[in-house]
């Protein structure tokens, strides 16, 4: 019996006749079921809970097509029941799914008491109500990806068909081992990528790009050493947005890879960001780009979105979990879990296991653990942080100082990350009145979008931050950040502004504009917030170097840039876990480790945590190379 007709009996099973249940589908790791009496459910919610604990799955229940009224007259219904505080900003009907997308401000009141408003709108209407959250401040980007996803639902629903398809075939082999093999991010920062392999699945775990490669070799994972046809891989899981996991996804899928992304919402749609900048940044270097802005969209209908902690089958071997990994919004730490519990892998992507303004440290907890793959950005022995209230202080007499004196401050940021938690900091600087009051402080470049995404996500903030969002004071709309209204070359001669902008490395983006003009004035302080990877333009700076060769984009000609300007580091910022932290993660997760994989640092940091490890906890430690394969469990 096949698995689809083994869950329908079920379904038959479990619910009552008056359900009256018209079909029932699987779409992808989860099920959907069509009532011709979507009331049945309204009035006993223990029928759902019925379902769910006994199928094991998470089920959505939507109207029969047959009770879907006309669009038109669904919307002015809709309108009705809504009150007007909700500010809704957008209505759209999703047929393929019998949805209706409410995108509002306030979704509380789109929910009403209890939910009581969506009942009345599926019994009103027919189309089953999906609130969503709409950023405090509009954000393109967002509206696109949004606009896309309801465009191409048909599409979406075929990949969920054919990948639950794929999840729920019988078991080919008997599978009695796994294996990992570093296609990127081997003693390096950037180009993440591993390939996880069991008997019966092939699983890929971020898919990114090393901006600082010397050789195009080093730019990409190297999945052309493999002979891996793509279309072999089942599943491909993405840790965050930052383009060092997610820059090689869209090239993937024009190479004929059909497997379905999974990854949180806030990854999806900030990857897309950060894919598009990408593109543009190249693209106007004149250096040729990877892929094409449609082809970012196009792999939209390939991903499935997953929240933290909810378990999901991504293979018939493996169940895949995603934690809190506190790095970035949406940031995820990745536990796979093989087939009876025989053996369960963490790959923490990038970790902050520490304070910071926007996120919960990353969650250290986990149901069973044999070996970690853990980055090792700071995981040298000198790379300790500095503690955040003196550095954040640092900053402000930083600011303040250059402002007096009548120089700018250039704080190069990634877009997503370091700009949000340095622009908290300066919100309250400016909420407490210590910061100068001539200072002018802008954020530059996809920065501003990315801001405009955290409000559409506050679940995903620190619980001080989900609620100033929710009371119409979030601090990334504060007036403290100015919009910015003249040209880049004005900004970076005036007087008094602070100027956040990426890239953070200086590899290209507005930043580097900003440098050009800024860096021979001695009044002008430049302030890294980030880490600096080895081969970068930020990386020469920091390390004291007084004269870049740069191209004059007119002439083509090689001109000496002279940086006089103020130059200072805060490590405190950091995404990333520092050496302590690092190890006190590792020293708190629950079960006791048996294998530590470092990745994701420079060799001697890499090296250097895995030589810890292995001393100090007594257990198996590497610190894998690009190539590497390594037979996590299992005899062959
Ligand atoms: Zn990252
Ligand atoms: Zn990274």
């Amino acid at each position: 019996m096949s698995y689809l007709k083994s869950i329908q009996n079920k379904v038959d099973e479990i619910l009552p006749s008056s359900a009256e249940i018209t079909k029932v589908e699987l779409e992808g790791p989860e099920i959907a079921i069509y009532t011709k009496n979507p009331a049945a459910f309204q009035e006993n919610e223990r029928l759902i809970g019925n379902l769910v604990s006994q199928l094991k799955k998470r089920v959505k229940v939507r109207a029969d097509s047959s009770l879907l009224i006309p669009e038109a007259q669904a919307e002015k219904i809709i309108r009705k029941l809504i009150p007007e505080e909700a500010i809704i900003t957008d209505i759209k009907f999703v047929p393929a799914f019998n949805q209706v997308l409410i995108e509002a401000i306030k979704i509380g009141l789109v929910i009403g008491k209890g939910g009581s408003t969506l009942k009345q709108i599926i019994i009103e209407t027919g189309w089953t109500p999906e609130p969503v959250r709409a950023p405090v401040k509009e954000s393109e980007v967002l509206k696109g990806i949004r606009y896309y996803l309801a465009k191409h639902a048909a599409d979406r629903k075929k990949v969920l068909k054919n990948t639950a398809e794929k999840i729920y075939h019988d078991q080919e082999k008997k599978n009695n081992w796994l294996k990992l093999t570093c296609l990127g991010a081997g003693r390096e920062v950037g180009r993440s990528c591993f390939l996880l392999e069991s008997a019966n699945s092939k699983v890929l775990l971020d898919c990114g790009l090393n901006f600082a490669a010397s050789h195009p070799a080093e730019l990409y994972p190297r999945f052309d050493l493999l002979n891996l046809p793509l279309s072999e891989i089942d599943a491909i899981v993405i840790t965050h947005a930052h383009l060092d996991h997610s820059g090689f996804l869209p090239y993937l899928y024009t190479m004929g890879c059909k497997a379905p992304i999974y990854c949180t919402e806030p990854t999806r749609d900030l990857m897309i960001l950060l894919q598009m900048d990408y593109i543009g940044v190249t693209g106007k270097e004149g250096k040729g780009t990877l892929y094409t802005e449609k082809d970012i969209m196009e792999t939209l209908k390939y991903v499935i979105p997953i929240k933290y902690e909810d378990v999901t089958d991504i293979t018939p071997d493996l169940r895949l979990t995603l934690y809190n990994a506190g790095h970035m919004l949406g940031s995820a730490t990745v536990h796979i879990h093989e087939g009876d519990g025989e053996f369960n892998l963490i790959y923490t992507g990038d970790i902050k296991y520490g304070f910071t303004r926007l996120f919960n440290p990353a969650q250290n907890n986990f149901p069973r653990c044999e070996a970690i793959v853990i980055e090792s950005t700071y995981g040298g022995p000198r790379s300790i942080q500095e503690p955040r209230r003196e550095s954040e202080e640092r900053l402000l007499q930083i600011i303040n100082s250059t402002v007096q004196r009548g120089g700018n401050v250039l704080i190069p940021v990634f877009a997503v990350g370091r700009a949000q938690e340095v622009m908290l900091a300066i919100e309250q600087f400016y909420r407490e009145g210590r910061l100068d009051p001539n200072a002018n402080v802008y954020v530059d470049g996809m920065a501003r979008q990315a801001s405009a995404i955290h409000t559409a996500y506050p679940d995903y903030l620190k619980q001080n931050l989900q609620k100033r969002a929710l009371r119409d004071d979030s601090p990334f709309v504060s007036e403290v950040f100015k919009p910015i209204e003249s040209e880049r070359v004005e900004l970076a001669k005036g007087k008094g502004n602070v100027i956040l902008a990426p890239s953070g490395m200086l590899q290209g983006g507005p930043a580097v504009e900003y440098l050009k003009h800024m860096a021979d004035n001695p009044d002008n302080a430049l302030i890294f917030v980030g880490y600096q990877a080895e081969g970068t333009l930020g990386r020469r700076i920091q390390g004291g170097a007084k004269e870049i060769p740069t191209t004059d984009p007119k002439t083509g000609k090689i001109k000496s840039l002279k940086i006089n300007m103020f130059i200072d580091s805060i490590s405190a910022f950091s995404g990333h876990s520092d050496r302590r932290e690092l190890i006190g993660y590792l020293n708190r997760i629950k079960p006791r480790l048996k294998r530590v994989i470092v990745n994701h640092g420079d060799e001697k940091n890499a090296v250097s945590l895995a030589g810890y490890c292995r001393n100090s906890f007594k257990i198996e430690s590497y610190s894998t190379r690009v190539m590497d394969s390594l037979l996590l469990y299992g005899s062959v």
